[in-house]
């Protein structure tokens, strides 16, 4: 089996070939990091039109890269959202004109569901169930993972996203986009116990996450005067630590026949994050599993191998070329909606 996956939810382009023993055959990826700098975000025009230039030469190198044709492709996997419309847009176009013209069939994938699944390629004695903490730049969420498109979601965040947090923090401490990397290696320097900020949620009996009084507290920290960077920034990953360590043990009470803690997401490259889900498994007698902090990020290898996952269902079938982007694409579309006030 060999898939082409292409990815272009927010600020990466990418395309790789992934084949059905979890090899990456090939994979290119272009970061927007530097065009979205001045802005200290991302900005959605610049980045579907960076997209719209890069991704049809990006898939010919792909393919070049592996010396392979159109034609020997057993399905083409999109990011079909959730993301920036119109870099989900650009690449999921580019797929179906792909896919027509080859007549090689069409596979839409949830981002999320890429990010959730990827564990699984560069593990391959994952099992399902597993429990799994997705934490990314606009998702926090404990899952449940039965099988392939089967979700069922424990807890989300009632405001902010872990990834955003972090690329907050370091936007307060003025140390640039994007944030989580910058963040973890001035936090390095740091002294975790410096700075006393809060941990929202922790004690609370359901298992979700509130980030944005964190935030808040880092903001008053920084403006006091009276701490350096590198301390708020590694009170604040601790104080982070502490918040996910805790949402875990009340989830995992909840799925006690899964064996593995598994971590996704971009902000599951952080290595002090995942050494804390390290001991967090150990204490519950789990295993523990991350893919390697690229597979982590956004990337393409992990779309090919959900659109490889999706082949192998017996039930498969492709995706009609009519298919739509789709701005907002929950994981669990059953999950009870989570009220702010009064948690
Ligand atoms: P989503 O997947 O929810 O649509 P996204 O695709 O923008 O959002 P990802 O690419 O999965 O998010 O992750 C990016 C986020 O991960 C950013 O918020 C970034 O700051 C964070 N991140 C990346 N590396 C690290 C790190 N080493 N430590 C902490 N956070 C990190
Ligand atoms: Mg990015
Ligand atoms: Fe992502």
């Amino acid at each position: 089996t060999l898939v082409l996956g292409i990815e272009s939810s927010c600020d990466e382009t990418a395309a790789a070939l992934v084949d059905g023993d979890r090899r990456i055959v090939a994979q290119r990826i272009a970061s927007q990091d530097a065009e979205h700098a001045p802005f200290g975000g991302v900005v959605p025009e610049i980045a579907a039109r960076a997209h719209a230039e890069r991704l049809a030469p990006m898939i010919e190198g792909v393919l070049a890269d592996a010396n392979v044709a159109l034609g020997d492709l057993d399905a083409i996997a999109a990011t079909a959202g959730p993301g920036l419309i119109g870099g989900v847009m650009v690449g999921l176009v580019s797929a179906k004109a792909l896919a027509m013209a080859s007549d090689v069939p069409l596979i839409a994938v949830n981002h999320l569901e890429g990010h959730a699944l990827s564990p699984r390629l560069a593990d391959a004695a994952l099992d399902f169930p597993y429990a799994l903490l997705l934490v990314s730049g606009g998702h926090c969420q404990i899952l449940r993972v039965d099988g392939v498109g089967q979700y069922r979601r424990l807890a989300t965040t009632i405001d902010d996203a872990l990834g955003e947090a972090f690329d907050k923090t370091a936007k307060i401490l003025g140390l640039g986009f994007p944030g989580g990397p910058a963040v973890e290696r001035v936090a390095k320097e740091g002294d975790a116990k410096a700075v006393p900020l809060p941990r929202p949620m922790v004690g609370s009996g359901e298992p979700h996450f509130s980030f944005a009084g964190l935030k808040s507290a880092v903001l008053r920290a920084h403006e006091s005067g009276q701490y350096k960077p590198e301390d708020i920034a590694a009170s604040f990953q601790q104080a982070a630590i502490d918040c996910v360590t805790d949402r875990l043990r009340i989830a995992l009470a909840q799925m006690e026949d899964c064996k593995t803690l598994v971590v996704a997401g971009g902000v599951a490259a952080n290595a002090s994050v995942r050494a804390a889900l390290e001991d967090v498994a150990q204490a519950h007698a789990m295993r523990f599993t991350a893919p390697p902090p690229k597979l982590c990020t956004d990337n393409a290898a992990m779309i090919a191998w959900a659109g490889i996952e999706r082949l192998a269902l017996p039930d498969f079938i492709p995706d009609p070329l009519e298919i739509s982007a789709r701005p907002r694409w929950p994981l669990d579309p059953d999950a009870e909606p989570v009220r702010g006030a009064g948690v």
